[in-house]
């Protein structure tokens, strides 16, 4: 299937790996270099606008780190509306907003172009391995038509539900995540503040009824060995954890617990910046607490 791709970034890069090796593939990204040298390293065609990307090409596929991003790459003499062919399928794998994705597949139906929300779930690990979880919001024929391209890079694809059904999917694990992250970080150092070995709090923890993926498969990788890999901005956590909130407010939901795990990660994204990885905030409670979560 011809298969376009925009957005070669920390996860889209290796979605467009897998990709390339079962479709024939044509890649943009904003910064060109990374585009010439992916098609130099891979089965893949450098384009050098979002145009060239999605004409000819049946499937159209964005990964970039707001539906913003997404809807300015629409217009223009170079914008994807320019190049879709009528009977395109666009698939925007962002962690987006329901309400720009219903905006996005509003302005592409004219056009004959079929839009779905396709966030994805599993970290650049899963990427690579090909075994995200696709969560899709769209109708049921658009599902079926883009299951056999999400299959290159997903292994549990789900049909939320209506447009704009997988963006709110997405925002609400992203969320409980980072509730998970931060209450970990208070809770694993208070447990090494108190002489516990970190290892066999983990440990004990994760044989125990308040593990989660974070203490299960997180923290053993990335803090108990020091390593603290830089693979999921901190920036874009506390932008999925904006859209749930104002997801929440637009149904008249309080979500107290989930207002406030949101003030405390954004604080945490301002304190550390915009390339902070994911994890970091657990570094600022084990400065707070004056100990390391490691061994
Ligand atoms: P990165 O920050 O690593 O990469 C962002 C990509 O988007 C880059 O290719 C960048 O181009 C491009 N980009 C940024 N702004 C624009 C713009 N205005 N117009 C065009 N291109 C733009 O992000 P990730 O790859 O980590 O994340 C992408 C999406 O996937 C996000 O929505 C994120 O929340 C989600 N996600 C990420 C996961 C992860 O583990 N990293 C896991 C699951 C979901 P350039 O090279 O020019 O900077």
């Amino acid at each position: 299937m011809r298969v376009a791709f925009l957005g070669l970034g920390a996860i889209g890069t290796p979605m467009a790996v897998r990709l390339s090796r079962v479709h024939d593939l044509t890649v943009w990204n904003r910064t060109p270099a990374k585009t010439t040298a992916f098609a130099a390293e891979h089965k893949a065609r450098a384009v050098p606008t979002p145009r060239e990307a999605a004409k000819g090409a049946e499937v159209v596929i964005t990964c970039l780190p707001t539906s913003a991003d997404v809807e300015s790459l629409l217009s223009g003499p170079d914008g994807l509306e320019a190049g879709f062919a009528a009977g395109a399928l666009f698939l925007d794998c962002t962690s987006g907003d329901a309400p720009t994705s219903r905006r996005m597949a509003a302005r592409l139906a004219p056009l004959g172009v079929a839009f779905a929300d396709a966030p994805v779930s599993g970290g650049t690990n899963g990427a690579e391995a090909g075994t995200l979880t696709v969560m899709v919001g769209g109708d049921a024929p658009t599902f079926e038509r883009a299951l056999p391209v999400l299959q290159a890079f997903g292994k549990r694809i789900v049909h939320m539900g209506p447009l704009g059904s997988g963006d709110a999917m997405k925002a609400v694990n992203n969320t409980l995540l980072g509730v998970n992250i931060q209450a970990l970080a208070e809770g694993l150092t208070a447990l090494v503040a108190a002489g516990v070995h970190p290892r066999l709090a983990v440990e004990t923890l994760n044989a125990s009824s308040g593990r989660s993926f974070v203490s299960e498969a997180l923290i053993p990788d990335r803090v108990l060995t020091g390593a603290w890999p830089v693979t999921f901005r901190l920036a874009l956590l506390d932008k999925d954890v904006g859209i749930c909130l104002r997801l929440l407010d637009e149904l008249g939901l309080p979500g107290s617990l989930l207002h406030e795990a949101g003030r405390r990660l954004h604080q945490a994204r301002t304190e550390l910046g915009e390339d902070a990885d994911y994890l970091a905030p657990i570094r600022l409670e084990e400065r707070r607490a004056g100990v390391e979560i490691r061994g």
